[in-house]
């Protein structure tokens, strides 16, 4: 499996390691060639707002729409979980998401004063630690949505069809299990 990570802004290098420690063939991607090209994309911790803006210049907006829209699996962290969902609480003013997830997010919802945090968390079954950077949560979801993990009595992973997304950082953690998780779960079903 080809696996895209978005490398316009954020954390996409620690995906791209992550996805490869699973063994799959890993780039990055910039351009619409390049999206078309993978079987997968992560959308990667960083800035919602600078992603969004970049991909609407590197005209990226629309495809990557539409690419998961058409059932492409895709893996958002923090702020690409943030891309994914459709409702956002504390967005920027008139900020878009690729959207694809029927929940609303709160951007930095553990407070201004917890930029970040690390905390034992339940994922699908499993103990692993978690890494909160200025994080959202998931503060209402349809239920098309799944509950994966959970803090502070908020969801912080959920999955939805072909979307996964988690609050947390797993990449910034040598813990593969929801990248796994992604790759084992959702992307072989499609
Ligand atoms: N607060 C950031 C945003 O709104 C997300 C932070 C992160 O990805 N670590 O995009």
């Amino acid at each position: 499996m080809r696996v895209g990570v978005l490398a316009l802004q954020g954390d996409f290098r620690e995906h791209i390691a992550a996805s490869k420690a699973c063994g799959h063939d890993s780039i990055e991607v910039r351009t619409e060639a390049e999206l078309k090209s993978v079987d997968a994309l992560i959308l990667p911790g960083g800035e919602s707002t600078t992603i969004v803006h970049l991909a609407q210049t590197f005209n990226l907006y629309e495809p990557i729409r539409a690419r998961i829209n058409e059932g492409l699996p895709v893996y958002g962290s923090c702020a690409g979980m943030i891309l994914l969902a459709d409702r956002i609480i504390d967005g920027a003013a008139g900020q878009k998401t690729f959207g694809g997830l029927d929940i609303t997010v709160r951007r930095n919802a553990f407070g201004r004063q917890v930029e970040s945090f690390e905390s034992d968390i339940d994922f699908n079954g499993k103990t692993m630690k978690a890494v909160f950077i200025r994080a959202p949560w998931v503060e209402q979801y349809s239920e098309k949505v799944t509950v994966l993990a959970t803090a502070s009595d908020h969801p912080v992973a959920v999955k939805q069809g072909n979307i996964v997304a988690t609050s947390f950082h797993p990449e910034l953690t040598s813990d593969l299990a929801v990248h796994r998780y992604f790759f084992d779960e959702i992307c072989k079903n499609r």
